[in-house]
């Protein structure tokens, strides 16, 4: 196997547990086949493991914490069950959950999300794209109830790493449409159509947790996708309750779980959030608690300081539409807006309109989204209710 060195100076941060080598701290990088399996060595020699490698992205090894000489269906069958036991243990009365979430479950690049008894997957390097069928074994073996794999590859991240845009039945079948239970609300998935792989899996204890504060409450959910937010405060007994996105396929599908439900207080409109809040504030329109669940605004380093301006805007409208004793529930998602930057943000805004926020809930990604302390880019949800005074 072919042993790549880090250069001197550059061996802390994998020494400290991060998975990542990039293309710079190697001492060469050699022409061999993205997706090659390489052992890592310290400049002195020292090991340490193997990794995939792509000389083509910026991230040029991802390693994986083992010594193995090959990525057999026995190694990704040990990974995916470790991954498994983890989930049965922390989500055993739910029917959907993300069982991979890449390297915080030491699969760097492998996303897997279970639907009940259906899986969608996103590989997210060439090195686990290259494995897919072997994946689809491992995962096979370790959940043999599943009926059927969709690949959910329409990531962008995707194209750091040069790989296709590609969305795929891989193994068995996919029913057109699949009805599964959150919390007491049944909510419809189109794995084969759907952003991401289906549904935003790490807010959903946030959904449900805004869900129990919304009772006899008018309740404005912007960015309600398929009405997640919006249907658990309807479900929980709220007055009234309007969800907004800009696209017209999630609104159908909000529109389909409402009736599913027989929710008849809640209704959704297709509008971009932004123009329909100005719009809301100039009419003088008030709501009890509104919800801001945006997409991540900063996909990368040199955006923040526009998505900065996106969530002031956001904020600043949302607390223009609630009274006093009124809630905001915002987050974001955005990795490089760290929490500290993302609450100075929302604090300068209520402070300009001398409004005061009592803060009473901070969350991040749910356990079965880990993070790894050693890599800062596991951990992107930001998630807070406030009250205003
Ligand atoms: N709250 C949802 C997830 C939201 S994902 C849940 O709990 O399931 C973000 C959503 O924002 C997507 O559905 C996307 O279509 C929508 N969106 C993106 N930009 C928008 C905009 N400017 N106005 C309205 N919706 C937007």
């Amino acid at each position: 196997m072919y042993e790549l060195r880090l250069r001197i100076g550059h061996e802390r941060r994998v020494r400290s547990g991060h998975l990542w080598v990039f293309s710079n701290e190697l001492q060469e990088l050699p022409r061999l086949t993205p997706g090659s399996l390489v052992r890592v060595l310290s400049p002195s020699g020292e090991s340490y493991g193997v990794g995939l490698y792509n000389p083509h992205s910026l991230i040029a090894v991802r390693l994986l914490r083992a010594e193995a000489e090959e990525l057999t269906v026995d190694f990704f069958t040990e990974r995916l069950e470790q991954a498994f036991v983890l989930r049965q243990r922390l989500c055993p009365d739910e029917v959907m959950y993300r069982l991979v979430h890449g390297e915080a479950d030491l699969l760097p690049g492998l996303i897997v999300d279970r639907y009940g008894d259906y899986l969608a997957i996103q590989t997210l390097s060439v090195g686990m794209d290259a494995r897919l069928p072997t994946i689809i074994q491992a995962l096979h073996a370790v959940l043999p109830e599943v009926h059927g794999i969709v690949e959910k590859n329409c990531s962008r991240l995707r194209e750091l790493e040069q790989l296709p845009q590609r969305q795929s039945v891989l193994s068995g079948k996919i029913p057109e449409r699949l009805v599964l239970e959150e919390w007491g609300v049944q909510l419809e998935l189109r794995l084969l159509e759907g952003q991401k792989t289906g549904a935003y899996l790490d807010q959903r204890y946030h959904r449900a947790l805004t869900g129990r504060l919304a009772y006899g409450l008018r309740v404005l959910d912007c960015f309600t996708y398929h009405g997640g937010f919006a249907l658990h405060a309807a479900y929980h007994g709220a007055q009234v309750v309007l969800g907004i996105d800009s696209s017209a396929t999630a609104i159908e599908c909000a529109q389909r779980n409402a009736d599913l439900n027989k929710l008849s207080q809640v209704h959704f409109q297709e509008a971009d959030v932004f123009a329909f809040l100005r719009q809301q504030v100039a009419d003088g329109a008030q709501w009890d608690l509104v919800i801001l669940d945006p997409p991540a605004f900063a996909k990368s380093r040199r955006h923040v300081p526009s998505a900065k301006q996106g969530y002031a805007e956001l904020n600043r409208l949302a607390m223009l539409l609630l009274p006093s004793g009124g809630y905001l529930v915002t987050s974001s998602c955005s990795h490089h807006v760290f929490e500290a930057v993302f609450l100075e943000v929302i604090f300068t805004e209520a402070a300009r309109l001398g409004r005061q926020l009592r803060l009473l809930y901070r969350g991040t990604q749910p356990p079965d989204h880990p993070i790894l302390l050693s890599m800062p880019e596991t951990q992107y949800l930001k998630f807070f209710i406030f009250h205003l005074l």
